[in-house]
């Protein structure tokens, strides 16, 4: 790829919550490697100086980063400059424009409420900002299909398409890339990666937290809009899809939304949503709320390759554990009395921890001629000074390296997946917190009687 590198980065909303948390650590690291030689504009309404930016920025990475080093420090501290001003005013985009000085690539970074975009996006173009720029978003990509198609259009007035860059912090995680990896760099997987040998496929998101003050967020998302639509379909993708032809970044998002095009729109019937018990008590939460905390989805894919096949997609807050995990059961073999009970399975676990194990049935020791369930596992540990997802975007977004990043074709089909679901179509079922969701969910997943109506021994067989 031969693209301009972005020569400044700007972050409207620099006030906020996702900076704070996550872009100054991200920034602070990259500084640390020496990837860093732009200048760093924020931008927000509030009336601070650049000294209370700063040290904004030194709270931030003393509390949220990985380590402090005040010489590195320093040096960041050097790049920021702080606009304050109204987002809609001409003037704050004409400063904005001023600043840049003769930067002919900026980066602006939309860490700002959706209901801002636009204004943002249409003063960006008209102040001269936008030429040559790039834009990176952050999720929700709209609220619906409609939604998501609007946002796109408000971009598309400035931006190409090209110059978007839609974040998905997700995408950015190195198991997701793992699992890519171990699918395409292993022959021996693709002869079963099919119908004829795989039973079902099980996705589950566990998180063991609740909405840890988001509430206000959380009341215009739910679990639907916040990581089904997204993270689960994501890897449901590349679960389910072909080969790409090159590993270049739009072979492989070509594949996926290929994937996603070919998901059943859900159904209330496969589908079953659920709130723990206490949310409605949360901060910025109604009282009479129906938002889900909790989704156990079955999704089916109208390809040659996965009829047949359910993906039972389970994710939810103030479940008994925080993990991500896939597994993928094999269908059993002929001889079942050799192996009672549960047969074959590819099991990625995508965090905490990174774990790719293979379940296999070994000769239990002994006269009777009866396998026992065992697993050859490979785990990996980060090493300490791996790029978080942030930085790595980061870094992405400033050469134009889409690869991890969501397209519009993507986002638009995967909410055309969830669409029919969205907004109470289902009723919602309160479930005790630490439990694994409300007992109505195991009609998605009858089999899973086996194992006491525990999910979590389905998915983590043998742990
Ligand atoms: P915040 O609510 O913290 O808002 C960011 C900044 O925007 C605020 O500091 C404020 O700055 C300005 N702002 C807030 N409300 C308004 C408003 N009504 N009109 C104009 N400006 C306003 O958001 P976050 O930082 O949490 O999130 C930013 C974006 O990132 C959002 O799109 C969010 O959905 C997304 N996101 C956030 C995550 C997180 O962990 N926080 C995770 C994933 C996505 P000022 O008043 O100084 O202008």
């Amino acid at each position: 790829m031969n693209l301009p590198r972005s020569d400044a980065l700007v972050f409207f909303g620099a006030t906020g919550d996702l900076v704070y948390k996550k872009i100054f650590p991200a920034l602070y690291e990259m500084e640390r490697r020496g990837h860093l030689q732009v200048p760093i504009i924020g931008v927000a309404r509030s009336d601070w100086n650049i000294e209370q930016f700063r040290a904004r920025a030194r709270a931030s990475v003393e509390t949220h980063g990985d380590s402090f080093d005040e010489k590195v420090f320093a040096k960041l501290q050097e790049r920021l400059g702080y606009i304050s001003g109204d987002y809609a005013a001409s003037a704050t985009h004409a400063a904005l424009r001023k600043r840049l000085g003769d930067s002919a690539h900026p980066l602006h970074y939309l860490a700002i409420p959706p209901s801002v975009f636009s204004n943002v996006v249409q003063r960006l173009g008209e102040s001269g900002c936008a030429r040559g720029a790039r834009v990176i978003v952050e999720k929700p990509f709209g609220r619906d299909l409609a939604s998501a198609q609007t946002l796109s259009a408000t971009l598309h007035t400035v931006f190409d398409e090209s110059d978007v860059f839609r974040i998905d912090h997700y995408l950015g995680k190195e198991p997701v890339q793992n699992l890519l990896v171990f699918r395409f760099a292993n022959t021996f997987l693709e002869p079963i990666w099919n119908r004829s040998y795989i039973e079902s496929v099980h996705i589950t998101m566990a998180e063991r937290f609740g909405v840890e003050g988001r509430g206000h967020f959380y009341e215009e998302s739910g679990a639907i809009r916040d990581v089904i639509q997204n993270h689960m379909l994501q890897v449901m993708g590349f679960l389910a899809m072909e080969s790409p032809p090159t590993t270049k970044p739009e072979s492989i998002r070509e594949e996926q939304v290929k994937v996603f095009r070919m998901i059943r729109p859900l159904s209330a019937e496969d589908l079953v949503r659920g709130q723990y018990r206490g949310y409605r008590d949360e901060n910025s939460v109604a009282r009479d709320s129906t938002v889900e905390t909790f989704v156990a989805a079955r999704l089916h894919i109208d390809s040659p390759r996965w009829e047949g096949v359910p993906f039972f997609i389970r994710a939810g807050k103030r479940l008994p554990t925080t993990m991500t995990e896939v597994l993928v059961r094999l269908k059993p073999p002929p001889l079942g009395e050799l192996c009672p009970g549960r047969a074959n399975h590819v099991r990625f676990r995508l965090g905490p921890d990174v774990t790719i194990a293979i379940g296999a049935r070994v000769k239990r020791p002994g006269g009777a001629l009866v396998g026992d369930p065992t697993e050859l596992k490979v785990l990996s540990r980060p090493d300490g000074d791996e790029m978080n997802a942030y930085e790595r975007l980061l870094g992405d977004a400033m050469v134009g390296d889409g690869t991890l990043f969501a397209g519009q074709d993507g986002v638009e089909a995967a909410w055309a997946v969830v669409q029919p679901v969205l907004d109470n179509v289902t009723p919602v079922h309160e479930y005790e917190p630490g439990t694994w969701g409300p007992a109505q969910a195991a009609r998605l997943e009858p089999d899973c009687s086996h194992c006491g109506g525990d999910p979590a021994m389905a998915i983590v067989p043998g742990t």
